[in-house]
């Protein structure tokens, strides 16, 4: 039976694909990145096609990854909050991210609803998600099988199934529908309406 429901942040709670798109611009103009285009591409095609080294591809996400981080001002999409508020009298609430946890708190104090949930996980590693979900559980002492993920890009999907935990994928994300379906979440969902209506499916 599934108790908790954990989210992702950016991208699936949090609108940050524009601030992430202005950060990647402005620091890297020389490469031509276009990143409306990398929802619907694979790691691999998106190298070829901007032509970035791929050497130097780890110091660049980390370098966009900290802009992120130091970003005050993040907004949540505007479902997102009826869908917390309407999930928690059903299920526990976890996010999951690797965005920095006193960002994450200071958006959700800033919405008020922070009290929604019972832990904001903040951790992320170079080995992968999936050992990052594992310690999730291990943390807070949850079965996988209780265990929703919410996520909006292919490997948040690639990762919870590697650890047996459920999936949703959120299509208002960083990821299209088309690359969210090749990894064959239980639920792939174009509104924060349509995971309460479909949720019990699963
Ligand atoms: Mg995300």
């Amino acid at each position: 039976m599934i108790k908790y429901i954990v989210f992702d942040f950016d991208g699936t709670l949090a609108d940050t694909f524009d601030v992430i798109k202005n950060i990647a611009m402005s620091e890297y103009d020389e490469y031509d990145i276009d990143l409306e285009s990398f929802k619907h591409l694979g790691a691999k095609e998106i190298l070829k096609m901007v032509n970035i080294p791929s050497w130097k591809l780890p110091g660049m996400i980390l370098n966009v990854t900290s802009k992120l981080r130091k970003n005050k001002d993040i907004k949540l999409f505007p479902g997102s909050i009826d869908l917390l508020n309407n999930l928690n009298k059903n299920y526990k609430l976890g996010i999951l991210s690797s965005n920095s946890q006193e960002i994450i708190n200071d958006t959700l104090k800033k919405y008020n609803i922070d009290n929604l949930f019972e832990f904001v996980y903040s951790e992320s590693s170079l080995f992968g998600k999936h050992l990052v979900l594992k310690t999730m559980c291990a943390k807070y002492n949850i079965n996988p099988h209780e265990v929703i993920y919410v996520g909006d890009e292919d490997r948040d999907i690639i990762a919870a199934k590697k650890i047996k935990i459920k999936t949703i994928a959120v299509t208002w994300g960083f990821n299209s529908k088309e690359k969210l379906s090749k990894e064959k979440p239980d639920l792939i969902v174009d509104s924060q309406m349509q995971i309460l209506e479909e949720i019990s499916q699963i």
